[in-house]
């Protein structure tokens, strides 16, 4: 998937394989939200988050019907792997609200603002994927980025396949 904002001053690419991983762990949350974090590279222009690989729901997260606490047992070890390997690093958060809009909450919001500003993610600008709906069937996905104080969001494009 792509996404890019109106102005194109930020775009997410997210490749099908990852894309088939969230849908796979939505799918096994059932009726509970999950989600996990994004980790990959800025294009040299630095306009463009490239997912490389999506992690799914640290062990100590906990779940409900409308709400996540995202744990973050494993994470520092899979990022300090990432980064040693293929200098990749964390992008931003995605998360599932099950069978209902992906529409931020003011939750979402406010965390994915103390990420921008907090020194271990060292992410000023987090992108935040928000899959809802049916993930066996009719789901769709809204894509948000986080630039100081601001909130934008992303529109999805479609990836042209001859080109
Ligand atoms: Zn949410």
């Amino acid at each position: 998937m792509e996404f890019w904002s109106s102005d194109r001053r930020f775009g997410l690419h997210l490749p099908p394989e990852e894309l088939q991983k969230i849908l796979q762990e939505c799918r096994s949350s059932a009726d509970h939200e999950t989600g996990g974090i994004l980790v990959g590279y800025y294009t040299e222009a630095h306009d463009s988050a490239r997912v490389t690989v999506v992690t799914t729901a640290p062990a100590d997260s906990q779940k409900g019907r409308t709400w996540l606490l995202r744990g973050t047992r494993g994470l520092t070890s899979v990022l300090k792997e990432l980064w040693l390997k293929k200098r990749e690093y964390y992008l931003g958060e995605w998360h599932f609200h099950p069978y209902a809009a992906p529409t931020p909450s003011g939750t979402d919001i406010g965390q994915m603002h103390e990420i921008a500003t907090s020194s271990p993610y060292a992410c000023p600008e987090p992108t935040m994927l928000i899959i809802g709906g049916d993930p066996c069937g009719n789901w769709n996905a809204r894509a948000f980025v986080f630039p100081k104080a601001e909130m934008i969001e992303l529109q999805e494009e479609r990836e042209s396949t001859d080109s």
